[in-house]
C-alpha cells in the first residue's frame, strides 16, 4: 500500500520545502522504491500562469500543459519522475470544483460547507491515482498559522485516520536561527510552530530544522522535549553550497533512516549515492570556467528563471565546468547603444530566455545581432527565438519593419498570434480576444528536425518532444526568405506549419527554438542543447 508523506513548514518561508520534498523523495529512490510528489498551494488563483514572476517566480510546465508552481521543477530535477496537471492544486482549483459542482445540482439539498465539502475534496485530490507508489510525498505550500493553509491541514489530519498512522507520516520544516550575541540556535520558534501544528490537531513525527551549523545534543534533547518527537528524528538540514549535496547532506544526518524506520521498512543497507556524489563533485571542483550572459526581464529575481538557472548548471556539469551567470536587464542595452560592447562582449555565451510584451525587447535583439555579429554562442529560447527571428529579418533579410503581433499591428508579422492547432490529431481554437488564463499552447509538442541540421547533430536523433508556453509563433511564410538569408528552419511541427528551431548556419553556434528546453533538464542528463551550448561557450572562452 502506498505510504503519504507530508510536508508542511513554519516559523518563517523560503526555507526551501520544495527543495527537501525533492531532495528525500529521491533518497527513497536510491533505495528502490517508486515515489511521486504533489504540491498544494493555499493561494486562491486557480494556477499560477497568470501570476507576475515577481509574485510567484517561474511557472513550470508540466508534460501534460499544466502551468504549476516551481517546485514541480525541483521534484522533476531530483527525480527524473514526469508530473502532471494531478500534483499542483491550489485553494482556487479546489474551490472553483467545489463551486461549480453545487451549481450543477450535485449537493441538492445540501448546505456546503468547508468540512466536509472542500476537506474531502482536497483528500480525493491528494490520494487520486497513487496506486502503484511506493511513497507520495505532498509538500503543503505556506507556513502553518496561515488562514489559507487551514483547510490543507484539516484533510492531511482526516487522512492520517482514514490512512492509518501507520501509512502517514508528517514532517515538519523550521528553523533554528543562530544569535550570536547568545552563541545559540534558539529552539523557541520551532516550538512555537510546532504546537501551531498541534493546536489543529497535528503531531509531526520528524523534524527537520534548517541551520548554518550542527544542533548541539542538549538543543536537539530539548526540541525532542518540548515539540513531543524522538531526539533522532531532529533532523539538521544544514546550509548547503549547492541544492543538489541536500539528498548527500540528508542522509549524513539521518533523515532517510529516520523515514524508513517510521514505516517499519528496512534500512540497515546503505544506499548508493554515487549519481549525487557525481553531480556535486563537478560543480564543486570544476575544471574550467565560462561565463554566460542572460539578457532578459525580471532579471532581479532569480525565481523567475528557475529551471533555466539550473539547466545551465546542468550544461556546465557535463563539461566539469562552472558557469558563472551573468543577468542582463534588456532595457540597459536600448539606453545606450553604445554600452553593448562593454556589456556583452566578455561573454563566451549569450542567452535570450523566454518573455512576454514589448518592454525589453528591442535590447534583446540588440544582444542576439551582437552575439551573431561576433560569433558569440547564443541559444535564444521561446521569446528569444521570436527576437532571433525578428533581428535575422531585420539586418539579414532586408525586411526593417519585422516585428511581432504582440507589440501591436505591423507589415510584416514575422511573428504572429496563432489561433489554431492541432494536438494529438485534435484540433485546438483560441480567439483573440480570449481569456488569458490557460490559453497558450501549453505542454510537450512533438517536432521533426532536419537531418544534418546542427541542431539534429546535438539530439543525435530527428524527433524530438518539448515543452511549450506562448502565444505567438515564428510566421513560416517568411521561412524560404529567411533561409536565403543564412537562417535555416531546421525544427519544425510534423505538419510542417510551426516553426520549432531555427539556426544559423554562418556562425560558430546560433541556435535558437520555440520550447523550452530547460524544463525537461536533469543534473545527472543535462539536456543536450545546454551541454551543446556550455560546451560552445568553453571553446570560446579557449580561443578569446
Ligand atoms: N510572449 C511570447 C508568446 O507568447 C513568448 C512567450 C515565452 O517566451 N514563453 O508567444
Amino acid at each position: 500500500m502506498t505510504r503519504f508523506i507530508f510536508i508542511t513548514g513554519g516559523v518563517v518561508s523560503s526555507l526551501g520545502k520544495g527543495i527537501a520534498s525533492a531532495a528525500l523523495a529521491a533518497l527513497l529512490q536510491t533505495r528502490g522504491y517508486k515515489v511521486r510528489l504533489r504540491k498544494l498551494d493555499p493561494y486562491l488563483n486557480i494556477d499560477p500562469g497568470t501570476m507576475n514572476p515577481y509574485q510567484h517566480g517561474e511557472v513550470f510546465i508540466t508534460e501534460d500543459g499544466a502551468e504549476t508552481d516551481l517546485d514541480l521543477g525541483h521534484y522533476e530535477r531530483f527525480t527524473d519522475v514526469n508530473t502532471t496537471r494531478e500534483d499542483n492544486t491550489t485553494t482556487g482549483k479546489i474551490y472553483s470544483d467545489v463551486i461549480s459542482r453545487e451549481r450543477r445540482g450535485d449537493y441538492l439539498g445540501i448546505t456546503v460547507q468547508v468540512i466536509p465539502h472542500i476537506t474531502d475534496a482536497i483528500k480525493n485530490t491528494i490520494v487520486a491515482n497513487t496506486e502503484g507508489f511506493d511513497f507520495v510525498i505532498v509538500e503543503i505550500g505556506g507556513t502553518v498559522g496561515d488562514i489559507e493553509s487551514l483547510p490543507f491541514l484539516e484533510s492531511i489530519r482526516q487522512l492520517r485516520n482514514d490512512l492509518g498512522l501507520d501509512h502517514t507520516l508528517v514532517i515538519h520544516l523550521t528553523l533554528l536561527p543562530w544569535i550570536p550575541s547568545a552563541g545559540e540556535l534558539k529552539t523557541k520558534p520551532t516550538q512555537h510552530s510546532v504546537k501551531e501544528l498541534q493546536n489543529v490537531g497535528i503531531q509531526p513525527q520528524i523534524l527537520l530544522c534548517r541551520c548554518d551549523r550542527p544542533i548541539p545534543p542538549a538543543e536537539r534533547q530539548k526540541i525532542a522535549n518540548f515539540c513531543n518527537v524522538k531526539p533522532e528524528a531532529v533532523i539538521a538540514a544544514r546550509d548547503v553550497d549547492t541544492i543538489y549535496a541536500c539528498p548527500l547532506s540528508y542522509h549524513a544526518e539521518g533523515m532517510d533512516i529516520e523515514v524508513l524506520r517510521y514505516f517499519g521498512l528496512p534500512h540497515a543497507d546503505p544506499p548508493d549515492l554515487s549519481q549525487w556524489e557525481n553531480i556535486v563533485n563537478a560543480l564543486r571542483y570544476p575544471d574550467s570556467e565560462v561565463t554566460i550572459i542572460i539578457v532578459g526581464k525580471y532579471t532581479t529575481l532569480l525565481d523567475s528563471y528557475k529551471s533555466l538557472n539550473e539547466a545551465l548548471l546542468h550544461g556546465g556539469i557535463a563539461h566539469k565546468t562552472k558557469v558563472r551567470l551573468e543577468w542582463l536587464e534588456a532595457e540597459a542595452l536600448e539606453k545606450d547603444p553604445t554600452a553593448i560592447h562593454m556589456l556583452l562582449s566578455h561573454a563566451h555565451g549569450i542567452l535570450v530566455p523566454g518573455g512576454f510584451g514589448e518592454r525589453g525587447a528591442q535590447g534583446k535583439i540588440e544582444a542576439i545581432r551582437f552575439a551573431r555579429e561576433n560569433n558569440i554562442p547564443f541559444l535564444g529560447i521561446c521569446f528569444g527565438m521570436q527576437m532571433a527571428v525578428i533581428e535575422c529579418a531585420r539586418h539579414l533579410a532586408n525586411i526593417p519593419e519585422a516585428s511581432s503581433t504582440e507589440f501591436g499591428q505591423t507589415s510584416a508579422p514575422l511573428v504572429g498570434l496563432m489561433t489554431e492547432w492541432t494536438r494529438d490529431d485534435e484540433l485546438l481554437r483560441r480567439s483573440e480576444s480570449g481569456q488569458l488564463g490557460g490559453t497558450m499552447r501549453l505542454g510537450a509538442y512533438p517536432a521533426l528536425l532536419t537531418e544534418k541540421s546542427r541542431v539534429a547533430e546535438i539530439y543525435g536523433t530527428t524527433t524530438i518532444r518539448e515543452r511549450h508556453r506562448h502565444r505567438y509563433e515564428v510566421n513560416v511564410h517568411y521561412k524560404a526568405q529567411l533561409e536565403k538569408a543564412g537562417l535555416v528552419f531546421s525544427g519544425l511541427s510534423p505538419d510542417g506549419i510551426l516553426p520549432e528551431v531555427v539556426e544559423y548556419t554562418h556562425h560558430p553556434w546560433f541556435i535558437a527554438v520555440q520550447y523550452h528546453p530547460e524544463l525537461k533538464s536533469r543534473p545527472f542528463a543535462p539536456h543536450p542543447l545546454f551541454s551543446g551550448f556550455i560546451g560552445a561557450a568553453l571553446k570560446q572562452a579557449r580561443s578569446s
